[in-house]
């Protein structure tokens, strides 16, 4: 039996904490689907494709991974794609109340799909999309926190 699993965000922009958790999972299980939302609430800096483009550049190398988008629930992907196990990050303590009501609500969805939890490098553990846009705008040096495309075109879109 083989092993797929999900690991849905909205990657705005995809960060080297992503690659992280993406190449620990990616060890683990036979195929890791990344799974970009589109259409979400969230006002996302870059639109879908560019985010997706962005991802697939950045896990160049990886064999046992695939990047797609996805809208509405994850829970209704995953089971459409018979996919048991959804992948999350856990950055901090500060994560944790979120993603549990959120693995809580998706498992009331559907008891039959599990949330995993994976812990980044301890180098990546307070990076976030969020922090990165702001330093972007603010011209500071991003090598170490994303590839240089995506800390190219963070800086043409924020016209810094
Ligand atoms: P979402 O909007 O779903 O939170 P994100 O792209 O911000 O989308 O995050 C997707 C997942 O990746 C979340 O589980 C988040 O905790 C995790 N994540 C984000 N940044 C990091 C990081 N630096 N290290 C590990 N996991 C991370």
């Amino acid at each position: 039996m083989s092993h797929s699993v999900v690991y849905p965000g909205s990657f705005d922009p995809v960060t080297y904490g992503h690659v992280d958790l993406i190449k620990r999972a990616a060890q683990i299980y036979d195929e890791v689907v990344v799974a970009v939302a589109i259409n979400t609430h969230k006002k996302t800096l870059f639109d879908s494709e560019e985010r997706v483009d962005l991802l697939k550049r950045s896990i160049e190398g990886i064999a046992n991974v695939r990047i797609e988008v996805f809208s509405g629930l994850i829970i209704a992907y995953a089971r459409k794609n018979s996919i048991k196990v959804l992948i999350r990050g856990l950055r901090m303590i500060s994560d944790f109340e979120y993603e549990l009501q959120m693995a809580l609500t998706n498992r009331r969805l559907d008891e039959t799909i599990e949330t995993v939890f994976l812990m980044p490098s301890e180098r990546y553990s307070f990076l976030s999309s969020t922090l990165i846009k702001e330093a972007a705008a603010l011209d500071a040096d991003l090598s170490s926190f994303v590839p240089d495309f995506v800390e190219k075109r963070l800086k043409e879109l924020l016209k810094v």
